[in-house]
């Protein structure tokens, strides 16, 4: 697979290091979900596994295809499990035991560590140990959104390589990845949910359900704040949806309302009924600060009524437009 080119900055400083033998053995590689955090730690085991002697992975040999396909026996990954928030303390300590014993191949052994934020305190200190003295060979991936969730002891022994896309490469990648030419609307619509996050732009570009979903749920929150609706009516609507997702879309979306307000950029054309609004600018920041808490809170794993939350968030967006 070839590289993302928003990741290419960050890919050389990595395979430079590594050829001058100077790579640390923990990385973080911190970014936004759909930035690519996944296919760039492929790319760093592959890179350092792969049969040909390249500056890049060459793709084909063995060994680059057994990554790519999960199946190599030294590269490792631990996630949490599909319906658990948090990952398994198990897990960590199979894979530490794992890395503890000596290479499968004569390579080196690779250790992904996805979603990081979700590591329990416990998972955490074991993972410490591992980074204080890693084995022979060994390299720790750590992939997060944000590095502020995860215990600072365990950043700090990190070199963290933080992967960002800007919302030119995201459109040039978005115009070059989709096979039909894109819907300037459902493109300009996903890049402003998923800002900095090409893979997710592109998915969400060409998902026209999905699409419909963000712009009915927009078309609510207009009816709001033109006072047409009731605050409560629409609480089944945002139940039915991912809680995470809803948090994130309703962040963007409130960016986006403010920075246009405050700042002069463009509005969206579908917030666009917003723009005739008088608004008060606390109460948005109120909402800014419930939903970051929602969103840590569901990292932490602390579960809470639906229903009350979007309630609370929904009364406090009816109230932004006195
Ligand atoms: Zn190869």
């Amino acid at each position: 697979m070839a590289m993302y080119p928003w990741q290419a900055q960050a890919y050389e400083v990595c395979e430079r290091a590594w050829r001058n033998k100077r790579l640390p053995h923990a990385l973080m590689i911190a970014g936004v979900p759909g930035v690519g955090r996944h296919a760039f730690a492929l790319r760093l085991a592959k890179l350092m596994n792969c049969q040909n002697e390249v500056s890049a992975p060459c793709g084909h040999c063995h060994t680059c295809l057994a990554i790519d396909a999960s199946q190599y026996p030294d590269y490792h990954v631990v996630k949490p499990a599909a319906d658990k928030s948090a990952i398994a303390i198990d897990d960590v300590r199979t894979m530490i035991e794992t890395l503890s014993a000596s290479a499968w191949g004569a390579g080196t052994k690779v250790a992904v560590i996805d979603t990081a934020e979700q590591l329990s305190l416990a998972s955490s200190n074991a993972l410490l140990k591992l980074t204080e003295e890693p084995p022979k060979d060994t390299y720790l991936l750590f992939l997060t959104a944000d590095t502020d969730l995860i215990v600072q002891t365990l950043v700090s022994r990190c070199q963290v390589i933080h992967l960002k896309a800007t919302s030119e490469e995201t459109l040039a990648y978005v115009a070059k990845s989709m096979s039909a030419s894109p819907d300037s609307q459902a493109v300009a619509v996903s890049s402003m949910l998923h800002p900095g996050a090409p893979l997710n732009v592109e998915s969400l570009a060409n998902d026209a359900s999905k699409l419909d979903t963000w712009q009915n749920f927009i078309k609510h929150l207009c009816l709001l704040a033109d006072k047409r609706i009731d605050p409560l009516a629409i609480i089944d609507k945002l139940s039915s949806q991912s809680t995470q997702q809803v948090l994130i879309v309703w962040q963007q979306i409130l960016a986006n309302f403010i920075a246009a307000k405050l700042a002069g950029k463009a509005l969206h054309p579908w917030l666009e009924p917003l723009a005739k609004h008088k608004f008060r600018i606390a109460l948005c920041y109120s909402l800014w600060d419930m939903l970051c808490q929602a969103r840590a809170q569901m990292v932490k794993g602390i579960t809470r009524n639906n229903s009350l939350l979007w309630a609370d968030c929904l009364t406090m967006w009816y109230r932004i437009f006195a």
